[in-house]
């Protein structure tokens, strides 16, 4: 796609130089040479360079698209800037690589990042799957190696809403997957300017651990735990609740449980258990989730998920110190064998995905 037709498709003509997308930017509020709104006045003149490291420094959370008062879509055009990078030889991993030099320790996997150990464990804790993301807070929290955690809580039924949990309570409020994306790098940056206490445990998705290691930088004196979940695609509530409906005939605002295992979108609810394809919630993708290419939270200090682990247990990537301290808060671990396989599987197709698309949107 030609540089016009990309701000066609993405509305950048329609930009008013307002700078709300800055202004609401959590990478632009501490990489202050990035600005959304410059690119997209640099877009419209013509003055785009592709070899600009700032076209890597967005972390496809959508907060800006949300709030353009034109309706442009940021997150896609950033994506097409970076087909059009990689058409021109600008290596794709070559930002994620450097950050894992800086924050990872352990032996390179091509396709799940560093790995200082792979293992597939059940905790004590009822969870998602081996509870273990709930056992390494309530534990780190009670033994005070942080004193906040960024986690996502139910809200209005099954929607997301990204929170600071002070306590063990909040914490175990925010058990289960949400399957959607919430702001909790947003979260993470307004815990650490309001001040104060400066250790932080935070649980994201790999694009948002992303973020969150290209600003770390700016923070030194804050010590941070990261806990990545694995993610293939997540979706918009607003599409998926209606659509799940349809198919499911279930509300899932009401559902105790969702999970997504070997390609089924599961709803547990009032004792019941009903499954239908993902591939049938595809109109509910969220748009930014296509083109991603990190299925393990590759820069997670520990990435968790249950792909690779029998039911019941979670699969655990730990990739550097403060993972391994994270993983050794859990006690009474019950552990089993990890089907390595099985994840780098997961992660190849995720990034063949991706990079179809990218190169879909750079045709
Ligand atoms: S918020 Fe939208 S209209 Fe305003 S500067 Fe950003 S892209 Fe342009
Ligand atoms: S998608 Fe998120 S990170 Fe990217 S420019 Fe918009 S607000 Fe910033
Ligand atoms: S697929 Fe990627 S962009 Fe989408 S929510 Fe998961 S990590 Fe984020």
């Amino acid at each position: 796609m030609e540089l016009e037709e990309l701000i066609q498709e993405t509305k950048v003509y329609n930009c008013l130089e307002c700078g709300e997308c800055t202004a609401n930017c959590p990478i632009a509020w501490f990489e202050t040479d990035y600005s959304p709104r410059v690119i997209a006045k640099r877009a419209l003149e013509g003055f785009i360079d592709l070899r600009d490291e700032k076209i890597w420094s967005c972390m496809s959370c959508q907060l800006c698209s949300e709030r353009c008062p034109s309706k442009v879509d940021y997150p896609t055009f950033m994506w097409g800037l970076r087909a059009e990078a990689l058409k021109a030889g600008v290596e794709e991993e070559a930002y994620i690589r450097e950050l894992e030099q800086v924050f990872l320790t352990g032996e390179g996997d091509k396709d799940i990042g560093i790995v200082k150990e792979i293992v597939a464990g059940k905790s004590t804790i009822k969870g998602q799957d081996g509870g273990i993301v709930t056992s390494m807070l309530t534990a780190g929290m009670e033994k005070g190696l942080f004193e906040r955690a960024i986690v996502v809580h139910r809200q209005d039924g099954f929607r997301a809403q990204a929170i600071v949990a002070e306590n063990e309570d909040d914490i175990i409020k925010a058990r289960g997957s949400k399957y959607q994306f919430s702001p909790t790098v947003e979260r993470l940056v307004e815990a650490i300017l309001e001040g104060g206490k400066k250790r932080i445990a935070i649980v994201a998705l790999p694009c948002g651990i992303y973020g969150i290691r290209r600003i770390q930088r700016f923070y030194p004196d804050v010590e941070l735990y990261t806990i990545g979940l694995f993610c293939f695609e997540n979706f918009y509530y607003e599409m998926l609740r209606p659509i799940v409906s349809e198919i499911l005939e279930v509300d899932l605002g009401r559902a105790d449980k969702i999970e997504v295992k070997r390609g089924k979108f599961v709803v547990h609810i009032a004792g019941e258990s009903k499954a239908c394809e993902v591939k049938e919630l595809e109109s509910a993708v969220r748009g930014s989730c296509l083109f991603c290419t990190d299925f393990t939270a590759r820069l997670a200090d520990i990435s968790v998920g249950s792909v690779g682990s029998p039911d019941g247990y979670s699969t655990v990537i730990i990739r550097s110190k403060k993972g391994e301290e994270l993983f050794g808060l859990l006690k009474d671990l019950a552990r089993t064998k990890v089907d390595r396989e099985e994840v780098v599987e997961l992660a190849r197709l995720k990034k063949k995905r991706g990079m179809e698309e990218l190169k879909k949107l750079g045709s």
